[in-house]
């Protein structure tokens, strides 16, 4: 009856649903979800678009990608600059010479490097082999003990020594003044929300919610020629050969009745004393840029909590470290021996992928399968 089955109704199986229906084919989208979009998912709440499973700020290099995403919503010029709350002290994120002024007194770059050159070699770093020393070797130990390390360990659940270096990386570190959180060409949040990006994605496309794959395996696929599943594949497996590890997140969520709670969209609690990671004001995504813009006199907010994962949880992160990255390739073997069904996303295929790079690998496996 149908080309395609699409498992998952998240940017990975949106992009694919889209990609293959212009190309003359039939597909179904299924979800277990109430909803579409996956992780991305907003919803609208007192006027506010609420990131309702982690904020997401749309950031890409990929000039095709950016082309690609704004044929179905129009981006506000949101740039990401979450301040760092520790014990009461703010800093400026990513690290750049604010942070460094704050922290040191600091006035210019040569002074900044060489604080950090200095505190680098106290610690005797040459060659980093964990987070921890990662994170010393690129600013210092100061920034280190207060904005790196209880952050981390907060949201990984594991000591900074037993961390993989590249989880760091991903955050610039400037000698200049220049708080964007991203090295980024292309920045922003789509106006009138995310779910309504994936809705112009998906039209004209069924889409099935609230139905779970793995319990209805059989009966769904007899309906397809082939699967695309973007769910987490050792589930698809039923944790044969063990199971994958994923941190997972708790969001609380608060209405309150003033307009503004903490002035920007994001603050890091960077001690390891807080019980949250951050807590995110849904509104200042939107800038005053949007629809409704921000005269709303109310405020929306969200306390992260992160904990381990265990079954019954939302996956959120892949754990990338050696461990499982081992036990993937095993899972993976299994897959690339499949038939019908290939295997894509974030859960498909353990990794820590931003949104433009789920729709970049969308993207190109629809070219390569299509
Ligand atoms: P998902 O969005 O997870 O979609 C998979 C879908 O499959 C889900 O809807 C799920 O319900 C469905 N599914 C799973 N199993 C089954 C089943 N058995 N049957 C039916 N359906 C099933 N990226 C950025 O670029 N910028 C950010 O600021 C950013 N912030 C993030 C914050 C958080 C807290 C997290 C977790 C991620 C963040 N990301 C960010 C990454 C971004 O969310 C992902 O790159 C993107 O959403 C991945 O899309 P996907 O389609 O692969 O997966
Ligand atoms: N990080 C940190 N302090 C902060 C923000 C980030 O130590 O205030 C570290 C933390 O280890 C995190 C990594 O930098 O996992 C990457 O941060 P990013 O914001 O990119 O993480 P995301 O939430 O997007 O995965």
């Amino acid at each position: 009856m149908y080309d395609y089955l699409i498992v998952g109704s998240g940017l990975f199986g949106a992009v694919f649903a889209r990609q293959a229906t212009d190309a003359g084919k039939k597909v179904l989208v299924i979800d277990k979800r109430p909803n579409i979009a996956g992780n991305v998912y907003t919803e609208k709440i007192e006027g506010i678009h609420v990131h309702k499973y982690g904020a997401h700020i749309f950031h890409t290099n990929m000039e095709h990608v950016w082309n690609y995403v704004n044929k179905f919503a129009t981006f506000n010029r949101f740039t990401n600059s979450p301040v760092a709350n520790y014990k009461g002290e703010l800093y400026s994120l990513p690290f750049n010479m604010y942070t460094f002024n704050k922290m040191w007194g600091v006035v210019t770059p040569e002074e900044a490097a060489a604080k950090i050159e200095e505190q680098k070699k106290e610690a005797g770093i040459t060659e980093p082999k964990n987070l921890e020393e990662q994170a010393i070797s690129l600013v210092g130990t100061d920034i280190y003990e207060k904005l790196i390390k209880g952050y981390t360990q907060k949201q990984w659940g594991r000591p900074c020594t037993e961390l993989p270096a590249f989880i760091i990386k991903r955050l610039p570190v400037r000698l200049t003044f220049d708080n964007n959180y991203f090295n980024a060409l292309y920045q922003g949040i789509p106006v009138g929300g995310y779910t309504k990006m994936v809705e112009n994605m998906l039209d004209g496309i069924e889409v099935r919610l609230n139905t779970d794959y793995l319990e209805n395996k059989a009966e769904l696929d007899a309906l397809a020629d082939k699967v695309i599943y973007t769910g987490p594949i050792d589930a698809y497996y039923d944790f044969k050969l063990g199971t994958l590890e994923y941190r997972s997140v708790r969001f609380e969520n608060e209405i309150l009745d003033k307009p503004n709670f903490q002035g920007n969209a994001a603050v890091n609690y960077t001690d390891a004393e807080t019980p949250w990671t951050r807590i995110i004001e849904h509104k200042w995504f939107e800038f005053g840029k949007d629809d409704e813009g921000n005269d709303i006199p109310k405020t929306i907010i969200s306390r992260e909590y992160s904990s381990e994962w265990k079954p019954g949880d939302e996956p959120y992160y892949p754990v990338n470290d050696e461990k499982n990255g081992k036990l993937y390739e095993q899972y993976k073997e299994l897959a690339d021996k499949e038939e019908k069904v290939r295997f894509g996303g974030r859960l498909g295929e353990y990794k820590y992928y931003d949104m433009d790079a789920v729709i970049d690998s969308a993207l190109k496996f629809a070219e390569k399968e299509l």
